[in-house]
């Protein structure tokens, strides 16, 4: 697909040529990978591939194994030596196949991104950008994204990734490799397996759900249902009166007016919430209840201390607040000061 970049490569085809005609230092590459019917992008890369791998030149050397499925999977991370991913960064959400490989004894050269950007150092394997934040992209497009991914790409490939590959001692042992693939099995098999997900799902997801339901009677169900309707009726008519910030020595205090429409107020919750910036991480900072506004009905007084941060970086909003619900999931309603 188009964000993975399998064309990457392609895209130097002079330095990918002078790579594949090394006599001293050969290479292979195999490529596998099914495009949909529909991602027309998805099917021109696999062509583009097919047509370079049957230049005269390359046969043999750059092989594309067609139907790519759990078969074709299992004799290739068995195989390689290297795993490449190339996503372009910020769109890879995992990046499994990269897991797959390590208790195979295959190191991974790939984008830093997904799972790579959490289990990437420099003594288990090579990483595209490293570091790369989500800020990056802003003010920057695509096309040269990709161009400076490509060059750190081959720069890679024909400094260290290739060389330490051929780098052997008088027994033809390469240390240096066989020292990456021990780092990489040893430091990343354990953390990222099909054990550590069950029981992250298990401890996290399924246990507390389970526990939750086995709570959940008819009747509370029947209860939560008519307050969940209740709170429905009155929500679009939810609003912040006022905002107002004093400033003290080293922190900020934020007082909110929060008009509730006859909502019951332990019902609702106030949050005050930063994004994560060069101030400080992502922040929600529960507010307190100070007391209801004396003359205006339904309307309440809230207030909470927090660390400075400029103007504008902290935001009210509201949500709502019950033990007995799984939240958001079971009522995602979210009212946030405009
Ligand atoms: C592992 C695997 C995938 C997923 O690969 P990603 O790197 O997570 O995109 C897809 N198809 C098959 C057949 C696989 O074995």
């Amino acid at each position: 697909t188009e964000y993975k970049r399998p064309d990457l490569l392609l895209k130097d085809e002079e330095r990918l040529l002078k790579l594949l005609a090394s006599r001293d230092r050969p290479i292979q590459i195999v490529l596998a990978g099914k495009a949909h019917p529909y991602d027309l992008p998805g099917k021109d890369i696999i062509r583009r591939w097919k047509a370079f791998s049957r230049r005269p030149d390359v046969e043999g050397k750059v092989v594309f194994i067609e139907d790519y499925d759990l078969g074709v999977a299992n004799q290739l991370i068995q195989g390689v030596d290297v795993w490449l991913n190339c996503p372009r960064h910020p769109w890879e959400a995992c990046g499994t196949s990269g897991m797959k490989v390590l208790v195979n004894g295959g190191l991974n050269l790939s984008q830093y991104d997904g799972w790579w950007a959490e289990a990437w150092n420099p003594d288990v394997g090579w990483a595209i950008r490293p570091g790369a934040t989500f800020d990056e992209l802003s003010g920057s497009n695509n096309h040269d994204h990709d161009l400076s991914d490509m060059e750190q790409l081959f720069d890679l490939l024909e400094n260290e990734v290739i060389p330490g590959f051929y780098d052997v001692d008088s027994e033809g042992i390469p240390r240096n490799w066989v020292g990456r693939m021990r780092a990489s099995m040893d430091q990343l098999t354990a953390a990222y397996s099909a054990n550590r997900m069950v029981r992250e799902y298990v401890e996290q997801f399924y246990l507390p759900m389970a526990e939750m339901g086995s709570r959940r009677s008819s009747e509370t169900a029947r209860e939560l249902l008519g307050e969940y309707g209740e709170i429905s009726r009155h929500w679009s008519r939810l609003r912040f009166n006022s905002f107002n910030t004093s400033e003290d020595s080293g922190s900020q205090t934020f007082t909110v007016e929060v008009y509730l429409d006859g909502i019951d107020e332990q019902r609702i919750a106030v949050e005050l919430v930063a994004e994560d910036s060069e101030h400080g991480p992502r922040t929600i900072t529960a507010m307190q209840m100070k007391h209801p506004l004396g003359g205006s009905p339904h309307t309440y007084l809230y207030e909470c201390t927090v660390p400075p941060r400029p103007e504008g970086h902290y935001t009210p909003r509201l949500r709502v607040r019950d033990e007995r619900l799984n939240l958001p999931l079971e009522n995602p309603a979210i009212l946030w000061l405009r």
